[in-house]
């Protein structure tokens, strides 16, 4: 658990978002840290970078029409970390106990509907499948209707811990087309923040492991637990990773 009274350290680096250079600050606990410790400085970067772009989008006569209380992504296949996943088992451990066995009562009905649907097994198998098949069991899920765990009336209760996935979804088109899920007509907003896709790798605190996928709708379930997550490392030097893999990450992007 980190320290709140531990000292912090500056840390100063330059972002270049389209030709823009953005130079920022992070204050980071001068400490060794897990990795679920880790994702709310993930998460604070990845907002303030969105915010940069959703500027930019708009600029471009590009809104974002995502707003509170439109769950219309939200009956969507999550992809998530093996660390969100965690993270997510500690939220819901967390909550009160009404609330837990609400929320669990959630995770099991939807588990139980996605095997009724014969897809809650090949939703296991995430990681390795090809692009199309990733398309294909996202709109097979789509199509069981099952409403995120989270959700409560239509807005996502774990909004200020809701996982990279979530964050970076944003659109421009409405809400409709996210909810009948007509690929076609969903405008994505156009960034470079995916940091969902830095995290399936970055179980092992550098970004350079295999990548591995959870859905989210699965994250309650207990797992034999990668060892790897329970793993503590300097703050400062996690952090430097995370940036080293979003070099790579805008270096990609077109
Ligand atoms: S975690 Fe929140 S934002 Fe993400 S799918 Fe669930 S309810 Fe929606």
């Amino acid at each position: 658990m980190t320290d709140p009274t531990a000292p912090t350290t500056p840390f100063r680096f330059n972002l270049d978002i389209e030709g823009y250079v953005c130079a920022a600050e992070a204050e980071l606990p001068n400490q060794a840290i897990s990795l679920t410790e880790f994702l709310p400085l993930v998460w604070k970067l990845q907002d303030a970078l969105l915010g940069i772009w959703t500027q930019l989008n708009e600029s471009e006569g590009n809104t974002v029409s995502c707003r509170a209380g439109c769950g219309a992504c939200c009956r969507q296949l999550v992809p998530i970390s093996e660390i969100e996943a965690l993270h997510i088992k500690e939220v819901i451990q967390a909550l009160p106990e009404t609330d837990r066995e609400r929320v669990l009562g959630r995770f099991a009905q939807a588990q139980d509907r996605l095997a009724e649907a014969g897809i809650l097994e090949a939703l296991g198998n995430l990681t390795d499948m090809s692009l199309d098949q990733k398309r294909q069991i996202g709109f097979d899920y789509f199509a069981v209707k099952v409403p995120c765990p989270f959700l409560e009336a239509e807005s996502c209760s774990i909004h200020s811990v809701r996982p990279s996935a979530c964050r970076e979804y944003l659109v421009s088109s409405p809400p409709a087309h996210c909810a009948s899920l007509n690929g076609d007509s969903i405008a994505m907003l156009r960034h470079s923040a995916k940091f969902s896709s830095i995290l399936f790798s970055f179980f092992d605190g550098e970004g350079n492991a295999k990548p591995k996928i959870v859905p989210l709708i699965t994250a309650s379930i207990p797992t034999d637990g990668n060892p790897q997550l329970s793993q503590h490392y300097y703050a400062p030097t996690l952090f430097q990773n995370f940036l080293n893999r979003l070099a790579v990450l805008f270096s990609q992007v077109t």
